[in-house]
Formats: C-alpha cells, structure tokens, sequence
C-alpha cells in the first residue's frame, strides 16, 4: 500500500466520520445541508450515505421539497443501531437501563440487591443484566458494552476501586465484579457518571457544580464540558466539604462533611419516615415535617452560597431528592441562598437536574456511546 493510498482512506474514514456526526448533531438533514456544511462534494456524500444506510447507520426520514421542485430525502441517524447498559450499584438495589445512540432511555429496570463482596452478589448480578439484556431482544452486534457505576472513585481506567468507604470496596476490580456480565464493562465514580448524563443532555452548559441529593449525597464539578477530575481523581468531591468541625462524623473520617447534613438519609433519620411517606405527609400540611424540610434547604442553601463564593456557576441539583421537589422548592431554596449571598447572584443560578436516581446509571453508558461515536 502506497503513502498516496493511504491518505486517500485516511481522507475517505474523516468523511465518513464528519458526514455522520453531522447527522447525529443535526438529527435530521438532508443532502444538500452536508454538502453545504461540510464543504464535501455531492457524490462523496451520496456514495456515503448509501454505505451508512446499507450498514444500517443511516436512514432516509422523509421529503423535503428541494429547491427546483424535486422532492428530496432528509437523513436520521438510526437510534438504536447500537445501544449501551448503564448499571448503577447502590447498597439495597441495581439500577439498570439500556440507552440508544442519543443516550435516551429505552428500557429500565430496578431490582433489590444487597451489595456484597462475593462469588453470590456477582453470580446474582450477572443474572439480572443478562435477563435484561435478553428481555431487550438487541441484536448481539449491536450491544457496545455496559458502564458501571458505584459509589466509590474508580481510576482512570475504568477498572478499579481505589476509594470506597461507603460499600467497603476498597480495591474491587472490574474483572471480579463484573465477572457474570455478558459483556465489555467500564467503571466509574457514581456522581461522575450522574454529571455526564446531566452535561450529555443540556447542551448549553459549559461550568457546573452538580450536587446529588441521593440517600448519601454526591457532588461534582464540571469544567468547560469535561467532568473535573482533580490530580488524583477526586476533584469535585462536594459532599466533603466541612462546614462544622464539631459537626457529626462523617463515613470519611471527618466531622460536618455536607454529607452528614445534606444526604437524602438525614431526612430519613430525621422524620423517621422513608422518603415517599415524608414527601406525602409534608405535602399534606404537617407542621412538623414543614419544620425538618425547611430546615434542611436551609442547610442546601448554605452549601450552595458557599460553591457559588468559589465557582461563579450554574449549580444542578439532581439525584433522588430533586424527584420529589417542587418548583415551588426551587423558589425557597433560590429565596435562600440569596438570603445568604455576600453580594449579587445571577437569577438562573439555579438548575433542576433531568433525569433524578437514574443519572449514574444513564451516565455509566454514556461512555461506551461517547466512545463509539467518536470512532464511527
Ligand atoms: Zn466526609
């Protein structure tokens, strides 16, 4: 093969790339829009349409009238050509979905599932993704691969476990964990992953703090669209952030961390209700359950006022808890982190999150998709 030849397929490989990703971006568009947009000749773009539609990549999406009269074809990417799993492992329960090409939820499911370091747990796992998997009915080939979220920092691979108080799983390596998994598995930091599905699905972020109120709290930071890392992956570890040396031990070791006054849990040790008879008894008029809510968007509020100090951005606000909350929420938490501001916040400060206790496991697949995308 000739230096010559090979520049032509490097060539042939951008086109292909650029005139698909120019598809998926657009979500609908039409011959002569990636001509015009991609500076690429008319017969290059239809010899590569006919070959993304023949590997079942592409698909005509209905006419436009073009202009001369003639009635020409608009193009879609098709959605589930390939699709990723995102699994998300808490303590009680296993979050799983399976996700298309644009990262929206084709299927899901949650099972209850003690966590556990074990032959059993992973055996048990494995048997839940394989069902689901089955149950979807994907062609084999179409399957990327399944993302893992867990509550612990995974390293920059993907494979392992090098923090992780809250499961005790400390050193757990994918190979062990995800050994009954019928598939190519990556894992990764929960809240990181949440952050993704969030940044995946609002394009006009660029910087964010993003807090998950979930049964243990969360928090990372997004940096001109890339999840902050930090030089030892723990950039963005919000819920440690000490706002009480006297406070209440927190699970890492330390006193008054966000986590011991912000986590879904307080509310529950709180009212000594799970979180659907809370949310139903408050909305209802108690007084005393008023008084706990209050109290605790207060404690949100604080935190918030003191990211905004550092960060000047947008803070999203996801995870279990934004579930349950109401605009109306939004409104007193806004009221109250202004209350506390030390000078003028901007009005849209505040963000709700999209997609609530299912954003690990959404953001766990991601990857696989993002991965696929930028290779196609
Ligand atoms: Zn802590």
């Amino acid at each position: 093969m000739t230096t010559g030849s090979m520049t032509t397929m490097e060539v042939k490989k951008i086109n292909r790339h650029n005139i698909y990703t120019f598809i998926y971006q657009q979500k609908n568009s039409s011959k002569q829009q990636i001509v015009d947009s991609l500076h690429i000749s008319l017969s290059t773009v239809t010899q590569n349409l006919k070959l993304l539609e023949a590997e079942g990549l592409v698909e005509k999406a209905g006419y436009y009238q073009s202009t001369g009269g003639r009635k020409a074809y608009n193009f879609e990417i098709v959605k589930d050509a390939r699709i990723a799993i995102g699994i998300d492992i808490l303590k009680d329960r296993v979050y799983i979905v399976a996700v298309d090409l644009y990262g929206m939820i084709m299927e899901k499911c949650t099972q209850a599932l003690g966590f556990l370091t074990n032959e059993n747990y992973y055996q048990k796992l494995g048997d839940l993704v394989s069902d689901f998997i089955r149950n979807g009915n994907w062609e084999p080939d179409c399957l990327l691969g399944a993302g893992i979220a867990i509550q612990g920092i995974a390293d920059e691979e993907g494979t392992s476990v090098n923090y992780g108080p809250i499961l005790d799983n400390y050193g757990l390596h994918l190979s062990t964990l995800a050994q009954y998994i019928p598939c190519q598995c990556h894992l990764v930091h929960d809240s990181k992953a949440a952050a993704l599905a969030e940044l995946w699905h609002d394009k006009d972020i660029t910087d964010a703090a993003v807090l998950f109120l979930n049964e243990n709290m969360g928090g990372a930071l997004i940096r001109d669209r890339k999840i902050y890392q930090g030089e030892n992956l723990r950039g963005g570890l919000l819920e440690h952030i000490s706002v009480d040396p006297q406070g209440e031990l927190c699970y890492c070791g330390s006193r008054g961390c966000l986590e011991t006054i912000c986590s879904a849990n307080k509310l529950r040790v709180l009212s000594g209700l799970t979180l659907d008879e809370f949310f139903q008894k408050l909305r209802g008029g108690d007084e005393r359950l008023r008084g706990i809510w209050e109290g605790y968007l207060d404690r949100i509020a604080f935190a918030i006022r003191n990211l905004q100090v550092i960060l000047d951005t947008p803070v999203i606000i996801s995870g279990l808890l934004a579930n349950y909350m109401t605009a109306e929420d939004f409104e007193e938490l806004k009221t109250l982190v202004t209350k506390y501001a030390p000078f003028p916040f901007p009005r849209d400060f505040l963000l709700a999150g999209q997609y609530g206790p299912l954003a690990p496991a959404i953001g766990s697949a991601l990857f696989f998709i993002d991965k696929w995308i930028q290779a196609v």
